[in-house]
């Protein structure tokens, strides 16, 4: 294997204290495996509605190879304010309030580059993607997790984000529905969170991006609650609803100062988003949201499916009610996430991966994507099954 001197005094302090993506390291191991399955993707298994590809493709038949306006083609940001003003009854201008970005992951990045200086406490509720506190710490920023956990359905318990809160923090993370519990917040918590956020005078981050994946319950958008617009940076994108991870497109919404920062960042550091990428984009908004329904449907035949089975072979798993994963608790085997996982994937050839990858509360938990057929989720929970009854792990609920 090619081994990788670092010199480390080459790097930067922050590039040197970040660590790889736990999910990457995991997923080398399986890349050199036959056989396997894997829970581990965290996209949909859909390719992109040929709607949408077409109109890419026509804008490059037609030309449109340049670069955009800064801040994303206008027509697509008038999309964009349409679809939150008919969704969550929440107006953003289009001239200063939207930013289409390389996809929710630079959202995230140039929000906190706008917002921190060096020291300043970001809460951010785990366990959750992998990207936020690597983010912070790059921006300069120090990341505080606040934990949940399966009894608690996974929901943040507004009082532990009030503990740690000091005079250096800024500003809250939340992602929901989450990946990678699946769980969703309602409007009473988020208003519990509201209620934070005013007293402190902080800011939120709200990444919404599988918000259009909500099964149970009607999504409620951050900033549609009373006086919490002026408080929120909104990240939403297309890679998951729409089926569109390769295309690197999202959108941050946000007041016009905080825009305005962002979109400094953007211009100096990608310019604008790929063009073909915003005619599909704009597409999909405009005459997606049939497909959208019917990819939603079908994850959540796949969810129900999945956690039902899950509990009957002795994996418990609650019933998460948004995104595409499930996030059963491995407690009972007394195995850690990682070896766990690791065992799981040597022995039966499936891959999930660790809970303890995503921070506080992730521990005892393995991450399963169940954007994958039907067909692939029963060979899965079949191998899972025995693998448990082998160990005599099968927990009985
Ligand atoms: N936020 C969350 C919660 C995610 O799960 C992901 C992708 N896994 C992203 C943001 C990044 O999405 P994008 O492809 O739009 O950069």
């Amino acid at each position: 294997m090619k081994h990788t001197v670092i010199k480390k005094e080459r790097l930067s302090q922050k590039a040197s204290s970040i660590q790889p993506s736990g999910i990457r390291r995991f997923f080398d191991l399986a890349s050199k495996m036959d056989n396997i399955i894997s829970l581990g993707v965290g996209e949909p298994d859909f390719v992109t509605p040929w709607n949408v590809r077409e109109a890419s493709i026509s804008s490059l038949e037609r030309g449109f190879t340049a670069y955009t306006a800064n801040a994303g083609l206008p027509e697509l940001r008038q999309a964009i304010s349409h679809y939150m003003e008919q969704r969550y009854r929440v107006h953003y201008n289009p001239e200063e309030e939207i930013l289409v970005t390389v996809g929710a992951s630079e959202a995230i990045d140039i929000g906190m580059r706008a917002i921190l200086d060096p020291g300043d406490e970001v809460i951010i509720v785990e366990p959750t993607f992998v990207s936020y506190a690597p983010l912070v710490t790059l921006a300069g920023g120090v990341p505080i997790p606040v934990g949940t956990n399966a009894e608690n359905h996974f929901e943040v318990n507004p009082a532990d984000i009030e503990k740690v809160i000091t005079e250096k923090t800024k500003a809250i993370m939340i992602c929901y529905p989450n990946n990678p519990t699946g769980a969703s917040l309602n409007r009473r918590k988020l208003e519990q969170i509201a209620a934070i956020i005013q007293k402190h005078n902080l800011l939120v981050f709200s990444d919404e991006i599988y918000s259009e994946l909500s099964y149970d319950d009607e999504h409620t958008c951050f900033s549609e609650l009373p006086d919490m617009k002026e408080q929120t940076i909104v990240i939403n994108g297309f890679s998951k609803a729409f089926a569109m991870t390769g295309w690197r497109l999202g959108f941050v919404l946000a007041p016009p100062d905080l825009l305005q920062a962002m979109l400094k960042i953007h211009q100096y550091s990608l310019m604008c988003a790929p063009t073909m990428a915003q005619y599909g984009a704009l597409e999909a908004l405009l005459h997606g949201m049939e497909d959208v329904e019917k990819m939603k449907l079908s994850y959540q035949q796949r969810r129900n499916y999945f956690v039902k089975t899950a509990n009957e072979i002795g994996l418990p798993c609650h019933k998460p009610s948004g995104a595409f994963y499930a996030f059963p608790s491995i407690k009972h085997t007394g195995l850690s996430s990682e070896a766990f996982a690791e065992k799981l994937l040597l022995e039966e050839r499936v891959a999930v991966v660790p809970g303890a990858v995503f921070g506080e509360g992730g521990e005892g938990h393995i991450r399963c994507s169940y954007a994958t057929s039907l067909k692939n989720l029963e060979e899965a929970l079949n191998r899972i099954g025995r693998f448990l009854k082998k160990h005599d792990w099968q927990k009985r609920t």
